[in-house]
């Protein structure tokens, strides 16, 4: 004997129960089968709208029901041919004019008790399965309608009916025997009580049903047929990659249920359970896929982590106080109030200081539990050893569950490691004894964004997935979305990144793709969206909320700049080839790398010396293992160097200028690079990332440049250059009977000499050909770390250090660091 039974969906309307009879056809043998069916998908939701309007007074109930009575009466119509539908229509009738007498009556009485919400929802099921009966009998198919009211009995607490199975198991087997039929229909979800008044199994409850026949009937399997292909390890409609368990056991399903995961109702486990009766889950729209079985020795697949799910709703309750410690029956006293006012308690935890209990109920009863609980121990709030019952609301529960858990350590470590990462704040975690679930409470908005980067963490070890938004799409900008576009392939398939970029904007526009934006025309994608700022950018980039986020800052402005405090704070990494950020105030700089730590996400700008030139990370290397910068001599202006190494007198100089801002190796703004002004932020970060203290303030800047050239406007910065080209001149030539070329040095020094104390400082210089920094060529930048290691010798890196191309590659491989932490 199976059991089978059909939920929403699959009886939705004509269409979808055709599938359902051919499943049931197929299924026909010699032995019973037993059918259980939901009312047609939404109507036990439309049919609570409609007592609740009518029981708020609320006339439009009237069309509502309408609206029930034509979906039902168009499957009859579609399903029974014509001659055979009077008796099915007068009976669909006849029991909508009993809904709508019913909602009369709540309208006029103006209340709706939970007796009578149970009354109205019963039609749902009673329609669906009376009509299925009469299209089933209309293809010939002999089979019988079954009053589930008659044989599930249960309880007077309706909404949630408790089940007397001994009765129950005795009416079942006493239909099995009086069955001169194979095929019996029966609607899920209704039963009645003692005095046969109907009452309901709870939302869901059809699946119950199913449950109780089945073991009262020693079925020798369950099938409870829905809209998808069995249980999987997380809810599919919040993880795309959610995969299908094949066989899990009946512990973990009740846990995975318990928790949230909707395709089964968690009390239908506990029935099949006891008689060891195999629960398939299946899917009515693709019969023939395998499915998943629920049984007892399931088959692992080797993940130690089953599935995942979470439940919305949640509020945390805290009794704390020292009054607590130490004395016994507290907890019995607040869970014993709970019970009493039937407050159903989802989650518990205690601190081992015994100074605190902590429970997550559904959130419809916080204030309730909250008077229950505060006038249970009102004598010791009034004496001040407890605190009154504090309450915390849109908090949700999500849970990992898995029977093998507890043989294997560091799973909770890895879990609230990839929460924490992610910025994911875990208000309270429980771990059953069982060791089959770790829970924690965290807040609602935070939800998708956990079960998807727990869901990463346990099931996709194959990809990881990157979110990536860009500010600035110019020149860097563009060619860093050139080299993405052109890496995305190789990244999936040998580091097993999946990267995307969500976001882009420039100082006008912002596109924003939750799937990712096409980057073969993201140029056209920016052109179409609409006007926005970077405060919108960011405020949509943390309303995403997305794992893996990775904001990125490929501009020279001060309003982005402005912007990481908030990304930091709420997780997202920043990559940064802007340098104001690091090159502002000390105390700012500070604080962004406090906030790095703080919220585990990676604050890095190795582009803001060098452009890709590995400057910062060799500092930070030689820093980490121990070794300690006395001195660093460098060439950091790109610009400079090409001005300096093309500039032989012949040409003018400020024509030497132009060219470089041509070739894109200047700042935006070019006098930033000829001040010497960009090289004295360079020398900075390069000082406080070995750990100096240090503001511009404290760096000597030795200018070449007439004053004269660096007022007004960039282009009279040109012309005031043509005007002093003998001082240019002069420059050069001192230089050339020296011997020597002029490089713009920038030197750090961790004791300082000369310079009135100051540690930095930046200038021209003449540089003979014996010297290090003198073989540099077009733009070129060099870096000597001369440190307790590298004391005669120093650490030297070199090459190109400007320039779009080689920045972009630098932003490119501060994003693979930020992605891979
Ligand atoms: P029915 O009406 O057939 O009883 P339900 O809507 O009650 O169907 O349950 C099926 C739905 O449960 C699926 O469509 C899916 O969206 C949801 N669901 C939530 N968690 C899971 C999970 N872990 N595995 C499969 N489905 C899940
Ligand atoms: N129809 C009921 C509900 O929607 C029971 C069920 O479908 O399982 O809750
Ligand atoms: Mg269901």
């Amino acid at each position: 004997m199976q059991v089978l039974k059909f939920g929403g969906t699959s009886v939705a309307n004509a269409e979808n129960i055709e599938k359902v009879m051919a499943i049931v056809k197929d299924k026909l043998s010699k032995e019973i089968l037993i059918v259980i069916v939901s009312a047609l998908g939404g109507t036990t939701d439309a049919l609570l709208e409609c007592g609740k309007l009518a029981a708020s007074g609320d006339e439009i109930y009237k069309e509502k029901l309408q609206e029930i009575e034509q979906r039902h009466i168009a499957a009859v119509k579609e399903l029974i041919p014509v001659q055979h539908q009077s008796a099915l229509l007068s009976l669909v009738k006849k029991m909508c004019n009993e809904i709508e007498d019913l909602c009369n009556g709540i309208f006029l009485v103006n209340e709706l008790s939970n007796r009578t919400i149970d009354k109205l929802l019963s039609y749902g099921e009673s329609l669906s399965s009376q009509i299925i009966t009469a299209a089933l009998v209309a293809k010939g198919i002999e089979c019988k309608w079954v009053d589930a009211r008659a044989i599930i009995k249960t309880n007077s607490n309706f909404g949630n009916a408790s089940v007397d199975f001994q009765t129950t198991n005795a009416n079942v087997r006493e239909l099995l025997k009086q069955a001169n039929v194979n095929l019996l229909i029966v609607p899920g979800f209704v039963a009645s009580d003692s005095k046969n008044i109907t009452t309901t199994l709870g939302r869901g409850g059809s699946d119950y049903t199913a449950a109780i026949f089945a073991a009262a009937a020693d079925a020798s399997a369950l099938e409870i047929w829905t809209d998808v292909s069995g249980m999987m390890t997380a809810d599919p409609r919040w993880v795309a990659n959610a995969k299908i368990i094949s066989s899990i056991s009946y512990q973990e399903a009740m846990e995975l249920s318990h928790f949230g995961a909707k395709v089964i109702y968690p009390p239908t486990i506990q029935p099949a359970l006891n008689k060891d009766i195999p629960i398939w889950i299946k899917n009515t729209f693709a019969k023939d896929e395998y499915g998943t079985v629920i049984k007892s020795n399931a088959e692992n697949d080797g993940n130690i982590i089953r599935g995942i799910s979470s439940i919305n709703n949640i509020a945390l309750l805290s009794l704390e106080g020292s009054g607590m410690v130490g004395v016994p029956g507290f907890s019995k006293r607040l869970f014993e109030s709970l019970s009493n006012a039937s407050i159903n308690v989802i989650l518990i935890t205690q601190g081992s200081s015994e100074h605190s209990i902590c429970v997550g109920v559904e959130v419809g009863n916080a204030e309730r539990a909250k008077q229950v609980i505060d006038h249970a121990f009102s004598g010791e709030i009034a004496m001040e050893r407890v605190e009154p019952l504090i309450v915390e609301k849109d908090l949700s529960i999500v849970a990992l569950v898995g029977d093998h858990m507890k043989s294997h350590p560091g799973i909770s470590g890895k879990m609230f490691g990839a929460l924490g990462k992610n910025g994911v704040n875990v208000r309270a975690i429980a771990q059953g004894s069982s060791e089959r679930n770790i829970s924690a409470v965290i807040n609602t908005a935070d939800v998708r964004k956990a079960i998807n980067v727990l869901h990463e963490e346990f099931f996709e070890t194959s990809y990881k997935q990157i979110n990536i938004f860009i500010a600035g799409a110019g020149n860097v900008g563009s060619k860093l979305l050139r080299q993405l576009h052109q890496q995305q392939l190789f990244l999936r398939d040998h580091l097993r990144l999946q990267v995307r970029v969500v976001g882009i904007a420039n100082s006008k526009k912002s596109v924003i793709r939750n799937e990712g934006i096409d980057l073969s025309n993201w140029e056209e994608s920016l052109a179409q969206a609409e006007d926005s700022n970077i405060e919108k950018f960011v405020s949509e980039i943390i309303e995403r909320n997305l794992r893996n986020s990775v904001f990125v800052d490929v501009t020279a402005s001060e309003k982005v700049a402005a912007v990481y405090e908030g990304l930091l704070q709420k997780a997202v990494s920043v990559v940064a080839c802007n340098k104001i950020a690091c090159s502002s105030s000390y105390a700012h700089y500070k604080r962004l790398k406090e906030l790095s730590h703080e919220f585990n996400a990676s604050f890095l700008f190795e582009t803001n010396v060098g452009a890709g030139l590995p400057v910062i990370g060799t500092l930070t290397d030689l820093l980490r293992s121990g070794d300690n910068v006395q001195n660093i001599e460098a060439v950091l202006s790109g610009t400079l160097n090409f001005v300096f190494n093309n500039y032989d007198g012949k040409r003018l100089f400020a024509d030497v200028v132009r060219q470089a801002q041509d070739e894109g190796y200047t700042e935006p703004d070019p006098r930033l690079d000829l001040s010497g002004k960009d090289v004295m932020r360079k020398i900075m970060i390069l000082a406080r990332e070995a750990g100096e203290k240090m503001e511009m303030d404290d760096i000597v800047n030795n200018s070449f440049m007439p004053e004269s050239c660096m007022g007004g406007s960039v282009e009279n910065f040109y012309a005031e250059m043509k005007k002093h080209e003998q001082h240019f001149k002069d420059l050069y030539e001192s230089a050339v009977r020296n011997n020597s070329k002029l490089k713009f040095v920038a030197s750090y020094h961790n004791a300082p000499g000369g310079n009135g104390g100051l540690k930095a400082s930046v200038g021209l210089q003449h540089i003979a050909p014996e010297q290090d920094l003198y073989h540099l060529y077009g733009k070129d930048n060099v870096v000597l770390f001369y440190t307790d290691r590298y004391k005669e010798q120093p650490l030297v890196v070199k090459g190109a250090g400007a320039g779009a191309d080689v920045t972009a590659s630098g932003v490119f491989a501060d994003i693979m660091r930020a992605a891979r932490v």
